[in-house]
């Protein structure tokens, strides 16, 4: 999506409550923000085009602070002040950093915010990606570790070695989410469900049967793969697929390994995570994805709250489909 593409499709419109629904209560609105389309929905009490509104401007807000996209953004101000010691920030950025900086801990470095250096080495904070020299790329690689981040809550204030980037593409969208959410709650919402482009998507409430879930083929975006119903909680999905490109060597994706500092190449085409937030489902979607299916699993093992489904490129045209700790029966809808 260019720039320009974007800033017309920040321009689109809540469509409004859907009177349609026999209690006139069930509204449906669409905003694109943070780079994709953010779908709404709500089922139940306490919907109106006011609460709609309100939550997609939390996102909105969101976006100017976590957004790498936008050099006027509260986390490319906080990048370019990278080794000039501890920074005061907005509560925000702190909290979703902190959460990060914890999962980095937790999962030895498969997530880790610090990723930006490669991340902007690549190209993939512009819509031109391209595989760097090996040169630079090395040196992008170098200011990737957990320790290169220090945060503080209170009051709230991070600290990055010199050179490092904070990227928090891979658990920003998951944090708009939660946030968004709690917005509709004060707002008496009883019911929402709130999707984030496919790739996260949040619970208010319960529905007869669960909440519905499709997760697309990873080869085939417009296909439906897999489906099930959960009570509550969120869903992340992470792949190469949906940013990538075609290079010397192969396909690119946008998902880094960071010890390696070079895109994640495995079998492993897509990880859905459930988990009890949103930002939890982003944020270890992405390190599953860095960790494969194996090693993912036994980590899922150690976290009894969340659930994973991983998706394996098989023989021939095939996938191979696992699961991984508290994953609700799982259909599958195409081959
Ligand atoms: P997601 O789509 O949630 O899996 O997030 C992918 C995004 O997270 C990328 O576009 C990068 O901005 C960022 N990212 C890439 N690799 C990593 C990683 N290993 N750890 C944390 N963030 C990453
Ligand atoms: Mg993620």
């Amino acid at each position: 999506m260019t720039h320009a593409a974007r800033a017309l499709a920040l321009a689109s419109v809540v469509i409004g409550v859907a009177s349609a629904h026999p209690n006139a209560q069930a509204a449906r609105a669409v905003r694109y923000l943070m780079g994709t389309w953010c779908e709404l929905t709500m089922p139940g009490e306490g919907a109106s085009p006011g609460a709609a509104e309100a939550a997609f401007q939390e996102i909105a807000r969101l976006e100017q602070i976590l957004s790498n996209w936008n050099d006027a953004s509260e986390i490319s101000r906080l990048n370019a002040s990278a080794g000039r010691g501890q920074q005061d920030t907005s509560r925000d950025l702190a909290v979703v950093t902190d959460t990060a900086a914890k999962l980095c801990t937790t999962t030895h470095g498969a997530f880790d915010p610090t990723i930006g250096s490669v991340v902007h080495a690549w190209g993939f904070d512009t819509d031109t990606p391209s595989k760097p020299e090996a040169r630079p790329a090395r040196l992008a690689a170098a200011h990737v570790r957990c320790d290169r981040v220090r945060v503080k809550l209170t009051p709230p204030s991070i600290a990055l070695a010199t050179d490092t980037r904070l990227d928090l593409g891979g658990i920003g969208k998951g944090y708009a989410v939660d946030r968004a959410l709690d917005v509709l709650r004060a707002y008496g919402v009883t019911r929402a469900r709130l999707d984030f482009g496919s790739s996260s998507l949040g619970f208010i409430g319960e529905v007869d049967g669960g909440w519905p879930v499709v997760i697309a083929d990873p080869r085939d975006l417009d296909t439906p793969l897999l489906s099930f119903r959960i009570a509550q909680g969120a869903v992340s999905s992470s792949g190469q697929r949906e940013r990538s490109f075609v290079g010397p060597g192969g396909r690119y994706g946008h998902i880094f390994d960071p010890r390696t500092g070079t895109p994640v190449a495995s079998s492993l085409l897509l990880v859905t995570v459930i988990a009890p937030t949103a930002t939890i489902a982003d944020g270890l979607s992405t390190a599953l994805f860095v960790m494969g299916a194996a090693d993912g699993a036994r980590y899922v093992a150690s976290r009894p709250e969340v659930g994973a489904i991983f998706v394996e490129a098989g023989a021939g045209h095939d996938l191979r489909i696992t699961t991984a700790g508290s994953v609700p029966r799982v259909e599958r809808s195409s081959r």
